[in-house]
């Protein structure tokens, strides 16, 4: 099949391949990416967090607990310490800024006290770009952060709502992570060209152990490499990171026909 015609078969399929315009001019976008455990969003989105900071915008971690909770060896408190120091490394990494909430590893509730305490996050760092986790998971961590997201970006526009920062009306798009444990529903829509950098974002999140291997059974980086791998084939590049937005975000309204 022609290049054109391949375009045409995706865009059929409802997948728009996203070319970062390098040309847009630099520090346009903040991305804020919010994890449930720290980790999380380095390894599903790091790779477009690595391209856009190349790009020259500033990206900003959330991780609203350390997951410290996933070490069979290690009590708590002691892997959290580890967590943290392996967060701030895989952020100075892929030069990004690092911000840790205050819950528990499998304690994140959707609450409004965590509403309240993303949207002053949100309010503070006025993310252009907010990445998050996928409405379902077999995690409930993830599913509250989901929710917890959506309520703090609400929040976060509204001038009712009082908190140490302005309202923050900037915000283009909520997006969300190609997760493996967040995948019912999942349908990627978003394809992200990140060719360039897979080895930003492979030095990045091996920072952290159970990323490299030996706590967790789950082969975390072949597993993403090769997402990467498969979702570049599709998007005609040599890899992408995919992600999904609301339905209500898919609509476009045009002129014509594109
Ligand atoms: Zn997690």
């Amino acid at each position: 099949m022609s290049p054109a015609g391949r375009r045409t078969r995706l865009a059929l399929a409802g997948a728009v391949v996203l070319a970062l315009a390098p040309k847009a001019p630099a520090a346009d976008r903040t991305v804020l990416a919010i994890g449930a455990h720290a980790g999380d969003a380095e390894i599903t989105t790091g790779a477009i967090l690595a391209r856009h900071k190349r790009l020259g915008d500033r990206v900003v971690l959330l991780h609203l607990t350390l997951g410290e909770g996933g070490n069979p060896r290690l009590s708590p408190a002691v892997y959290g310490e580890q967590k943290k120091r392996e967060a701030l490394a895989a952020a100075q990494a892929l030069g990004a800024e690092a911000l840790f909430g205050p819950w528990r590893d499998g304690e994140l509730r959707d609450t409004e006290e965590a509403a309240r305490f993303v949207a002053d996050v949100i309010r503070q760092v006025k993310p252009t770009h907010v990445v998050t986790h996928w409405r379902a998971s077999l995690h409930p961590d993830h599913e509250a952060a989901y929710r917890i997201v959506n309520s703090a970006v609400l929040l976060a526009s509204l001038e009712g709502f009082v908190s140490a920062h302005p309202r923050h009306r900037g915000l283009r798009g909520v997006y969300y992570a190609d997760n493996w444990e967040d995948a019912e529903g999942f349908a990627p829509y978003l394809y992200v060209d990140v060719s360039e950098d897979l080895a930003a974002w492979k030095a990045a999140v091996s920072c952290y152990e159970f990323i490299r291997g030996g706590i967790s059974t789950f082969p975390y980086l072949e597993y993403y490499e090769a997402l990467a791998r498969v979702r570049g084939a599709l998007a005609g590049k040599r890899f992408a990171v995919a992600l999904e937005v609301d339905p209500f975000a898919k609509k476009r309204v045009l002129d014509a026909l594109p």
